[in-house]
C-alpha cells in the first residue's frame, strides 16, 4: 500500500491491551489505564482477520505491543496464530520483560521472531521512580530469559530525556554492548504538545519514511500517533478501515490526544 505521500505502508503495530503492570511516568497516568470494556477489545479472531486483510494489502511486518502485551490472557495463542500466517515476514513484540521468565520459551515456540525490551536505567531506585514502583530485577530476569530462549535479535528500547550521553543511557548502552543487544534511544515524546523526534538507532519518529499504521486494543486504526484520526475496524470492516487509514495518513505528525499506553509507543 502506498499513501498519498508515496510512502510504502507495510508495518502494523497492534496494541492488544491498554493495561500494564508498570506505570512509567512518561507513558501511563498514575492511576493506570482506563479499563477498555472487554466487549470492546478486538478478539484474537478479529485481530488475526485484520492482519490477514493487511497482508492481502501488503503488510508484511507486525509488532504486538500495549500496554503490556504479556498481560493479555492467552497471548501465546495469538502469537502462534499470527506466526502461521503466510506472508508475514516479521513478527515482533515490545514488552517491559517482567513476565518473560514465564513467557520467553512459549513465545519462542509459538513462532515469535523478535523481541524489543524497554530498559531506561540500571539503577533500581531510578527504575522504581520511572515506573512508579517497578522492580528492576524482574526486567533483568526477563532479559536473561529471552537470551536463554534464543531470541535474536533482542533490541533494548531506552527512553532518554535529552541525550544518549545521560548516565542512565550510557549504563544501558554498556549493558547492551556486553550482551550483544542493540540499543535504540528514544527521546521522551509528548503527543499533546506535538513533541517527537527520530529514534536514535531505529527508524521511528521520521515522518518522511514512516511506514506504519497503529491499531488500538479496541480496534481503531490510527494512521499516525501524532494525529487524532482513526478508523474503526468493527464499523468499516478490516480492509476498508486499513485503506482509509493509509489514504488519510498525514504527511507529518502534528499533535494529538493519543496516549502511548493506548497505541503502543
Ligand atoms: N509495555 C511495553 C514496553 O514498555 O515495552 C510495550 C508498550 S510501551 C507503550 C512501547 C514503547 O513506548 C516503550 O519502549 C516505551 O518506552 C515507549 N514510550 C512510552 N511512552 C513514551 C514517551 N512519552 N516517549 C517516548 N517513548 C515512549
Ligand atoms: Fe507500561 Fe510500557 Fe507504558 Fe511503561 S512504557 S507504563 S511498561 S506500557
Amino acid at each position: 500500500m502506498y499513501d498519498s505521500s508515496n510512502r510504502r505502508i507495510h508495518y502494523l503495530r497492534l496494541s492488544i491491551t491498554d493495561r500494564c503492570n508498570l506505570r512509567c511516568t512518561y507513558c501511563m497516568p498514575a492511576e493506570g489505564a482506563m479499563i477498555v470494556p472487554h466487549a470492546s477489545l478486538l478478539t484474537y479472531e478479529e485481530i488475526v482477520q485484520l492482519v490477514q486483510a493487511g497482508i492481502a494489502l501488503g503488510i508484511d511486518k507486525v509488532r504486538i505491543t500495549g500496554g503490556e502485551p504479556l498481560l493479555r490472557r492467552n497471548v501465546v495463542d495469538l502469537v502462534a496464530a499470527l506466526a502461521r500466517l503466510p506472508g508475514l515476514h516479521d513478527l515482533a513484540m515490545t514488552t517491559n520483560a517482567c513476565r518473560l521468565p514465564d513467557f520467553a520459551v512459549p513465545l519462542k515456540q509459538a513462532g515469535l521472531h523478535r523481541l524489543n525490551i524497554s530498559l531506561d536505567t540500571l539503577d533500581p531506585t531510578q527504575f522504581a521512580a520511572i515506573t512508579r514502583g517497578g522492580n528492576l530485577q524482574e526486567v533483568l530476569d526477563g532479559i536473561a530469559a529471552a537470551i536463554a530462549a534464543g531470541f535474536q535479535p533482542i533490541k533494548l528500547n531506552c527512553v532518554i530525556t535529552a541525550s544518549p550521553d545521560e548516565p542512565d543511557a550510557r549504563a544501558v548502552a554498556a549493558f547492551g554492548a556486553a550482551r550483544g543487544l542493540p540499543v535504540r534511544f528514544i527521546r521522551r515524546m509528548n503527543t499533546a504538545q506535538g513533541r517527537f523526534w527520530q529514534v536514535i538507532g531505529g527508524d521511528g519518529g521520521h515522518c518522511a519514511t514512516c511506514n506504519r499504521l497503529r491499531v488500538s486494543s479496541d480496534g481503531r486504526i490510527f494512521p499516525c500517533l501524532f494525529n487524532n484520526t482513526s478508523y474503526a475496524v468493527r464499523e468499516l470492516g478490516a480492509t476498508a478501515a486499513l485503506l482509509a487509514a493509509v489514504q488519510n495518513k498525514p504527511t507529518a505528525g502534528t499533535a494529538s490526544a493519543n496516549r502511548f499506553h493506548h497505541l503502543g509507543g
